[in-house]
């Protein structure tokens, strides 16, 4: 069974709103009207790719918000795909306050399996001054009745929105954790040309989250949707689209999930070292607790598949914590987990 979704935008189809951070012409690239040709060939071309047994997944608007019609005639020309095994089922992307029964026997009754919720934030005051047009009971709600229905349960959230603050998001984090997703897909505002954020910004009435603030802020969330198993399985904009033309100003970066990882290692190989360093300092008194007792070197060990992201880009952990006077090493330990990380002490026996 592959894992891959087959992904179809269907851009700003069926949005009553303008949400002030969204231009899904350049998110994804895209301002044409995906049509039940467009399903065919991009299953056909799935297949000849040997991805048999993926996802079909409309993403990028309102999908529950369409005209109906045309919104069946995409779920009717994956009927085919479902019915042989060539499609495992499908996944949408939608807005809150267009889930309600009805929608959900038609989804089920076409072999939709997941449905994404844009939840964006959990505070009402942040859903208002960025005209999402929903409330958070809206999210409550509709996550309740598609867990109901026995689909899967996927939300987002954005970080950085205008008037957001990072108590705010991790609050909202806590919210949409009590929902009991499978999925959360986390994404800092990015500035895009053409909407209300911009704007703002030009203004001077909206400062964004820079790199560094949404990648402090995103690896912590990282860690607290891993701990409650919720799956993350995306953090920051798709690169390509058309987002690095339409960029004006924000937390973008192509590969801003490594960041955030690169973080959470860089973070955890330094309380772990500090934990040394105070065993060391129980053992040689005169020395103050929180110092490395000698500037030594330490091996890092990290579950396999992790070593790029605890060495960090261009090796920048392995700098920084040179820079902090430890020189480091990496190295795998099969019986480590994601994001488990073990130090040793060099010379130390
Ligand atoms: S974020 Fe979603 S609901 Fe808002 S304008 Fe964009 S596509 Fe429409």
């Amino acid at each position: 069974m592959s894992h891959t979704n087959i992904a179809l935008f269907v851009s700003h189809m069926g949005c009553q709103m303008k949400c002030s951070f969204c231009n899904q012409h350049i998110i994804t690239g895209n301002s044409g009207l995906v049509t039940k040709e467009d399903v065919n060939k991009a299953v056909q071309k799935a297949l000849k790719s040997g991805h048999k047994g993926a996802q079909l997944a409309f993403f990028g608007g309102s999908f529950t918000a369409v005209d109906r019609d045309y919104m069946l005639s995409l779920l009717e020309a994956a009927g085919p795909f479902i019915k042989n095994g060539d499609i495992s089922g499908i996944r949408i992307s939608t807005r809150p306050d267009f889930i309600d029964a009805d929608i959900l026997k038609i989804l089920k009754s076409y072999g939709v399996t997941a449905i994404e919720l844009g939840a964006q934030s959990m505070d009402d005051g942040v859903l208002a001054q960025n005209d999402r047009g929903h409330t958070s009971d809206d999210v409550l709600n509709a996550s309740l009745m598609i867990k109901q229905y026995g689909f899967e349960l996927g939300v987002q959230m954005m970080t950085g929105l205008y008037t957001d603050t990072d108590e705010k998001s991790l609050s909202t984090a806590q919210k949409l954790a009590k929902l009991g997703p499978q999925t959360i897909r986390i994404y800092p505002t990015v500035v895009l040309k053409g909407t209300k954020l911009h704007e703002l910004y030009l203004k001077g009435e909206y400062v964004p989250q820079t790199l560094d603030q949404a990648v402090n802020l995103c690896s912590r969330l990282i860690l607290f949707f891993e701990s409650m198993e919720i799956n993350v399985i995306r953090v920051g904009l798709h690169s390509g689209g058309a987002v690095e033309e339409g960029f004006v100003a924000g937390a973008y970066h192509p590969a801003f999930k490594e960041l955030c990882e690169s973080k959470i290692y860089l973070d955890k190989a330094l309380q772990k070292i500090d934990q040394e360093a105070d065993l060391e300092c129980d053992k040689n008194s005169g020395l103050k607790s929180g110092e490395p007792a000698v500037k030594a070197g330490y091996t890092l060990f990290v579950s396999p598949g992790e070593i790029s992201k605890m060495t960090g880009h261009k090796k920048s952990n392995i700098i920084e914590l040179d820079k902090k006077g430890f020189s480091c090493k990496v190295k795998q330990d099969n019986a480590l987990k994601k994001y488990d990380i073990r130090v040793e002490k060099d010379g130390k026996k």
